[in-house]
């Protein structure tokens, strides 16, 4: 770990930003918490209080929906053209831009990410993905269909479908990349015209609350965006299960997914799940090595290895497996790790101390049953929640650490002999979010392709997002698909309607 830092000066807009507690927005207006209450969010590089938000609880909850369907039913987003609806979105998006340093510092302190990421990554695409979404606000149509209805002999009828939107949409997102998975989540919505009450996590409230200032002085109508910040127990739950919302979109554990379908099943609202992933990389010794050894290393690593489609499974030709393994764990060797607001940093902390004391016990149940450490294994420094790049080999299929989803910088790598076993073994997970083949064979990247259970497979490339490219998992990675047009089924009804001539 880097012990020298020279940290980046925090932009002043981030220093008043967390000099007072964070209310939450409701109806357009922020508020405290029903109850009083606040909550810490922590910098997870050293430890220490960032700011106090308020807690949002089932009453909080109560409060958003009511201003959500109030925006619905009745409010002036209703009846806005699809054309002012898209411009207001590309207006969030200019906006965001904007402020672009100041959510990228909000970012990297909340979450631990380092600041060259958050500048590069997270703040940019949160960006294109509200410019992407602003285009489709205009584009989203039914069709005219012929129809023959033979039990009216005779009779002529002019059919066509309308979209429509869902609703009120509840959206509960992760920690690991606050800014985009709220982006993700209310570009679509508010394209399609939906109202939200979106429950940024816990570890990360800030950025969506600041984002949520934005989406005040873009202008959206009040109510159509309200923000509860809180915990998943109370504030989550209460979403999940609240009467009154149509719909719910949640990105987190598969573990917590399930409670979100079973809170849903009392208004049957829709169900859209983006849950975890533990990807198979997989690395044919016809391969360019120079592109898949980092490729691999950062198909891990990117983000402390906490991204749902992190390549946490790593199969290589046995006769490069030693070369690739060694160079992985020299590409680890050489990360940098420290605080995020550092610009030499690499790789940032875990996000929280309950994050680092999991991934800390996956290791140690790996050694215990008797994986190897290339590299890496243990925590780094006694302040903030960091955790060494590690490769492991000597791991087989039954181990916890190869079946669950560690999340964090941890890859375990295999070796095969033939392309049968290691698709069999690819594919055996309760997973299928993401995979990847790195081969110089056309044709054999194609038919690896085609075989892997997953809803995303990258070939020599890995972690390449765009907000057009359709996103979300196979099995119990999820139920439907985010980004791209696919994401508009999930906050779009059709309705079909006749006509007798
Ligand atoms: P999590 O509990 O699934 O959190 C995701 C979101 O769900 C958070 O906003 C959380 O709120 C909320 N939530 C928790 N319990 C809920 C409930 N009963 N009803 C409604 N909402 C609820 O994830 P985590 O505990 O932070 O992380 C645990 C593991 O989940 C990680 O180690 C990783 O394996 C996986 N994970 C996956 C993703 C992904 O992108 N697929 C993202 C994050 C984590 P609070 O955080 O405020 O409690
Ligand atoms: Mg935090």
């Amino acid at each position: 770990m880097s012990t020298a830092t020279v940290e980046i000066p925090i932009h002043q807009n981030v220093t008043t930003f967390l000099g007072a507690p964070r209310k939450m927005l409701i109806g357009g207006r922020w508020l405290e918490a029903a109850s009083g209450k606040t909550f810490p969010t922590y910098n997870p590089a050293t430890g220490e209080v960032l700011a106090q938000v308020a807690e949002g609880n089932s009453t909080d909850v109560d409060r958003a929906v009511i201003a959500a369907r109030k925006a619905f039913e009745s409010g002036p987003w209703r009846t806005l053209t699809t054309s002012e609806r898209g411009r207001l979105i590309w207006k969030l998006a200019d906006l965001l831009e904007s402020h672009l340093e100041e959510f990228a510092q909000l970012e990297s302190l909340d979450n631990g990410k380092p600041i060259g990421v958050a500048r590069a990554a997270d703040v940019p695409l949160a960006v294109d993905h509200f410019r992407y979404m602003a285009g489709w606000a205009t584009k989203i149509e039914g069709n005219t269909i012929p129809i023959s209805v033979p039990y009216t002999p005779g009779a002529r009828y002019h059919a066509y479908t309308l979209r429509e939107p869902v609703g009120v949409v509840a959206q509960i997102i992760p920690w690991n990349f606050p800014l985009l998975m709220a982006a993700w989540k209310l570009g679509p919505a508010l394209a399609a015209g939906c109202t939200i009450v979106l429950k940024p996590a816990e570890q990360t409230p800030l950025s969506a609350l600041r984002l949520g200032e934005l989406i005040c002085e873009a202008g959206f109508p009040d109510g159509v965006v309200n923000i509860v910040p809180g915990y998943g127990e109370t504030a989550g739950a209460a979403l999940a299960a609240h009467p009154d919302v149509d719909k719910v979109a949640f990105t987190g554990s598969t573990e917590v997914g399930k409670l979100i379908l079973r809170a849903a099943a009392g208004n049957l609202k829709k169900v859209s799940l983006e849950l975890g992933g533990k990807s198979p990389n997989i690395v044919c010794d016809d391969a360019d090595l120079e592109a898949s050894i980092p490729g691999v290393a950062s198909a891990i690593f990117f983000n402390q290895g906490q991204c749902c489609c992190a390549g946490s499974r790593l199969f290589v030709e046995k006769g490069i497996f030693d070369k690739v393994v060694a160079g992985v764990a020299e590409d680890a060797k050489k990360i940098k790790v420290g605080p995020g607001m550092d610009l030499a940093t690499q790789m940032g902390p875990l996000v929280s101390d309950e994050q680092q004391r999991r991934v800390l016990g996956y290791l140690e149940s790996g050694l215990s049953e008797g994986a190897k450490a290339v590299v890496g294994g243990h925590k780094l420094g006694d302040k903030g929640y960091f955790v060494e790049p590690t490769v492991l080999v000597n791991t087989t299929q039954k181990m916890k650490i190869t079946q669950e989803e560690i999340f964090g910088p941890v890859v375990c790598a295999v070796p095969f002999t033939d392309l049968g076993e290691v698709l069999q073994a690819a594919n055996d997970s309760i997973y299928g979010l993401a995979a990847a083949v790195w081969t110089r064979d056309v044709g054999k990247a194609h038919r690896i392709a085609a075989e892997l259970r997953a809803g995303s497979v990258w070939i020599n490339c890995y972690n390449i997002f765009d907000a057009a490219l359709p996103f979300g998992g196979y099995k119990q990675s999820g139920w439907g698909r985010e980004m791209g047009h696919d994401v508009l089924e999930l906050y779009t009804e059709v309705k079909a309607v006749t006509v007798r001539l």
